[in-house]
């Protein structure tokens, strides 16, 4: 089993701290030293035991550290990268857990003594909550991980950060950062940019009819409300970082919603019912390849007195970056 002396956490949140967890039980680090600027995050990461040590300098973190795993917003992965390295031995792996590959690469390469132990990386897996309160140690059972090395990554480095997240009950894919922020555009960013103008939708509708729509969120609106609800400083810097590839796929859903706005207004039923009906087949597709929520595992705290799987609550709750 693979096995590091000392893991620097540079931000101890939900992704850091839930692989923090799974290090701890797993036996797989002697020490984790965590990273984050506010003390209330530090106190908090102690006191939950997702950490040894919790400290605000990020190059005193990562001081001693074989394994270094960036876990902040993928806008400050560029700036952290820089105040860390005059404490990196080069000989440490550097990974991350960003949403977005090819901008962090770019942002943080220059900033490694030596970008080859860099091995880029991005469980896809998540919930709308944040922090480190938020962390559970089965966030990543039966997820995907992506891992985006480059023409240069060090293939020991690569197979080192396989390992640590398939310790996790993850399974591991690899592909180009490019290929991997296209795929996220599509399956990620786009679901949640749509969450996110539907509900501002409702924001700005008049009082009457928005106490209505909470009244009767049950359908569908609940769901929209439940992605929304996540954390605005990460998703700001999804779009913003990964701009290229989701106006693309923003392009192409608009050109099918206009379809669809002609169709409802020359009242074609064939084109509704057979888009209807191959999009049914996709939600068995993802419920086959095993992506589907609601077919995990459910974290300890969710479950009953007895341990029982909680439905509904739980297992709509989660929603990856
Ligand atoms: P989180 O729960 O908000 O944790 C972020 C951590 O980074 C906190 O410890 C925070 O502590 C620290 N931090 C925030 N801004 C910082 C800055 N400017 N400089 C230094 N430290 C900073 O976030 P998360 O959900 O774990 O996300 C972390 C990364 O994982 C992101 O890159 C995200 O794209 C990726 N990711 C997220 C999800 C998801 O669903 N949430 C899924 C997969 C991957 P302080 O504020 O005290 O510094």
């Amino acid at each position: 089993m693979i096995r590091f002396q000392r893991v620097a956490m540079l931000g101890i949140g939900l992704v850091n701290g839930s692989l923090a967890l799974v290090l701890r039980k797993r036996g797989a680090a002697g020490e984790i030293v965590a990273c984050a600027r506010r003390e209330r995050t530090r106190e908090r990461a102690l006191a939950l035991g997702l950490c040894d040590r919790a400290l605000a300098d990020p190059a005193e973190t990562v001081r001693g550290a074989d394994l270094v795993v960036l876990g902040v917003p993928p806008a400050a992965m560029g700036e952290v990268a820089e105040a860390m390295r005059p404490g990196l031995d080069p000989a440490a792996i550097v990974t991350d857990v960003g949403s977005v590959k090819a901008q962090i690469i770019h942002d943080v390469a220059p900033h490694l003594p030596d970008p080859s132990r860099f091995v880029p990386g991005h469980p896809v897996a998540g919930t709308e909550h944040s922090g480190p309160d938020a962390a559970f140690e089965t966030l990543f059972v039966g997820r995907r991980v992506i891992l985006t090395p480059i023409e240069d990554t060090d293939p020991e480095a690569v197979k080192a950060v396989r390992r640590l997240w398939e310790l996790t009950g993850a399974s591991v894919d690899l592909m180009t950062p490019e290929h991997h922020d296209r795929v996220l555009a599509i399956t990620s960013h786009l679901p949640h940019l749509i969450a996110y103008t539907i509900v501002g939708t409702v924001a700005d509708l008049e009082k009457q009819t928005q106490s209505e729509v909470f009244k009767y969120a049950a359908g569908g609106f609940t769901d929209f409300t439940r992605i929304a609800a996540s954390d605005p400083v990460m998703w700001r810097d999804v779009f913003l970082n990964n701009r290229e590839a989701v106006l693309e796929m923003l392009g192409r859903f608009t050109e099918d919603l206009v379809r669809l706005q002609r169709a409802i207004r020359w009242g074609d039923g064939d084109v509704l019912y057979e888009l209807f009906s191959r999009t049914r087949a996709i939600r068995r597709a993802v419920i086959k390849a095993g992506q589907a929520y609601d077919r995990l595992p459910v974290p300890p705290e969710a479950a009953g007195e007895n341990g029982e799987e909680a439905d509904g609550e739980r297992a709509e709750d989660q929603s990856a970056a």
